[in-house]
């Protein structure tokens, strides 16, 4: 069983499987890195799965892939279906910006993935190319679409911005609740790679519109999911809210982050990492659980974004998963 310093369970891994990203979000990577780290750097899929078995054997029992956007590695079904043999019942989800979906949906279906988040800022195209850097709406509806009807279990994920997409909170709401998808609305987490003219919203300033076109109620976490469920009385939607500004789920976080190169991540705010890549690439696999273990000893009561002023954090949402 994996355990950190505060007692904490751990069973949740989540691993970026590329900083890279076809998308250039406001938020979590307006230009392009100066430069990104060599392909050589990235832990293979067959590096990873050496990873990732010893961690399914001490205690893990989710596994969520992330990025920068995951869908841009080749071979990724394989890579699923490396996890899904090993242990089929494995919680197996994905967070991906949706635009290359359209053409994988079934493939990552066939091969064991699970559960789906897509992100989705704006049902407006320029909206969504204003924050994306592109023109991507057409083919992240798409790629929902394609998701949905691949059997994919699907939330959409979207973060309010202020003078951005602070107007579409209910438009969103309403086109996944037509669809009978949840959504979760996201708090702007403050970073340095972000844009720096990007105002966020805090938890209760997302709830305003939603409160002032339903009765709501509050429903909770779910176990240890950052999102706080809210129910709309008349049909009982339900969404969530994940508002790290408050920071009451770090009391039962159960995750910790694994990176494309290597870097097991503690909290998804603070710098400290270390590194299992020597020890993986050299076949090292209890070096790299010892390693694991001294990451949760280190692993932080919680993060850093409810104190005052919203400090932002050095790490990139890109680099370590979000
Ligand atoms: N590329 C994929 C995507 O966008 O869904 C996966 C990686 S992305 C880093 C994971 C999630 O983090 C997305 O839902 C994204 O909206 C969210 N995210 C990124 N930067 C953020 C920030 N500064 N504050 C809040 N959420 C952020
Ligand atoms: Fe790419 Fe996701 Fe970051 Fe947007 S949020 S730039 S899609 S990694």
């Amino acid at each position: 069983m994996l355990v950190d310093g505060y007692g904490r369970k751990i069973t949740y891994l989540r691993i970026s499987l590329t900083e890279r990203c076809n998308f250039r979000c406001q938020y979590c990577m307006p230009e392009k890195p100066f430069s990104w780290k060599p392909n050589e750097n990235l832990l293979s899929f067959d590096e990873l799965f050496q990873f990732v078995k010893v961690a399914i054997d001490e205690g893990i029992t989710k596994i969520r892939l992330t990025g920068g956007e995951p869908t841009l590695r080749a071979d990724l079904d394989r890579f699923i279906k490396m996890i899904y043999d090993y242990k089929p019942d494995i919680d197996l989800a994905m967070t991906t910006n949706g635009y290359l979906l359209k053409e994988i949906a079934k493939d990552l279906k066939a091969a064991g993935l699970k559960r789906l988040n897509i992100s989705l800022d704006s049902l407006r195209p320029e909206t969504a190319a204003r924050i994306a850097g592109k023109d991507v709406l057409s083919n992240v509806i798409a790629g929902i679409e394609a998701a949905l009807e691949a059997g994919f279990q699907v939330k959409i994920n979207m973060v309010p911005l202020k003078g951005v997409n602070d107007d579409e909170i209910v438009d969103i709401l309403e086109w996944c609740r037509e669809r009978g998808i949840q959504v979760r609305f996201i708090e702007y987490m403050e970073n340095v790679h972000a844009h720096s003219d990007l105002v966020g919203m805090h938890g209760r300033e997302i709830l305003e519109p939603i409160r002032s076109r339903y009765k709501i109620e509050r429903v909770g976490r779910q176990g240890s999911s950052p999102a706080f469920l809210y129910r709309i009385k008349e049909d009982g939607y339900l969404f969530g809210l994940i508002d790290p500004h408050k920071h009451d789920f770090c009391e039962s976080c159960n995750r910790i982050r694994l990176t494309a190169e290597g870097y097991l991540i503690p909290c998804l705010y603070f710098d400290e990492a270390m590194s299992i890549k020597e020890a993986v690439r050299a076949g090292d696999i209890p070096r790299a659980v010892e390693i694991l273990r001294q990451v949760l000893a280190n692993k932080p009561k919680e993060n850093r974004w409810s104190e005052e002023g919203s400090p932002s954090s050095n790490r990139a949402f890109y680099e370590t998963g979000g």
